[in-house]
């Protein structure tokens, strides 16, 4: 039974994929800050069906709350065969609007939280000669958001830690790769009207707007034993809007 942990899996993304690495008969920690109770609520039904999940607090910003995250894993269960980096947050705003505070939080999160949450994985990782990481980054960080220059910063910096790190892992066995996802319908895309939608559908090739289980599938295709020669890659789920 594999050990995955999926950061901000409360809701959205993070919950289709702690859903499905359950499903598929892997032992799902299921990171969560802010909304406990959904995060509650998504591990009893898994466990209710047979499968296993454990909710862990943590905001991924605080490099002495995900040490405590992992000692809390490390003491029962060795370590973390799986990491995917998926917490994040998104604010739009002008540019010269981002306050230091802004600017801060998003790079804490989106950025800082994947590079606190890898460098806690990696020595098991390294011993065992095996590991998978996941880092959700977003087409904004390949290509730039008006009006989301520090979230596109942020993930921009996703990519480079991602290439980065994957050439340092290889030999160890350990592939690292990310997703930019296009646009998916969660809660951070709640404050678009249909009609933004609806001209993003017409902007995208597919003509659909993407679900967290078309972004979980990838995640759990990367995080595949067969999938080993993938690695420091960033795999667009996207309907095609950036190519
Ligand atoms: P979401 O529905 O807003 O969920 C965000 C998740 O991140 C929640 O589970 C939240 O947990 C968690 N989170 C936020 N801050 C955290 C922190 N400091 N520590 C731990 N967890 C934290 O967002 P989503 O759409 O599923 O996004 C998931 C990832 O995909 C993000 O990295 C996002 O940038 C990326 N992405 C999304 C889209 C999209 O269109 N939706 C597109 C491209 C990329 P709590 O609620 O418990 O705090």
């Amino acid at each position: 039974m594999r050990n995955v942990l999926i950061t901000g899996a409360s809701r959205g993304i993070g919950a289709a994929a702690a859903r499905l690495f359950a499903q598929n008969g892997d032992r799902v920690f299921a990171n969560y800050n802010r909304s406990e109770d959904a995060a509650l609520s998504l591990c009893r039904e898994l466990n209710e069906k047979g499968y296993t999940a454990l909710p862990l607090k943590a905001d991924v910003s605080n490099p002495d709350e995900v040490r405590r995250m992992f000692d809390t894993i490390e003491k029962e269960y060795r370590g973390i065969d799986v990491l995917v980096n998926n917490a994040g947050i998104a604010q739009a705003k002008l540019f010269t609007d981002i306050t230091d505070d802004d600017w801060n939080k998003m790079l804490g999160t989106n950025l800082s939280g994947a590079f606190y949450c890898c460098r806690a994985a990696l020595p098991y990782m390294i011993r065992n000669h095996s590991g998978r990481i996941i880092n959700i980054s977003s087409m904004w960080g390949q290509t730039g958001g008006s009006c989301e220059v520090h979230y596109s910063a942020a993930k921009a910096g996703i990519i480079g830690l991602t290439k980065a790190l994957a050439k340092e892992e290889g030999l160890s066995g350990i592939t690292v790769n990310c997703i930019a996802p296009g646009v998916i319908k969660t809660d951070m895309t709640s404050n678009l009207t249909e009609e933004d939608f609806s001209a993003l559908r017409d902007e995208t090739p597919t003509g659909t707007i993407g679900t967290p289980d078309d972004i979980a599938r990838t995640i759990f295709f990367l995080a595949e034993e067969a999938s080993g020669f993938i690695t420091g890659q960033v795999v667009g789920v996207n309907g095609g809007i950036v190519i």
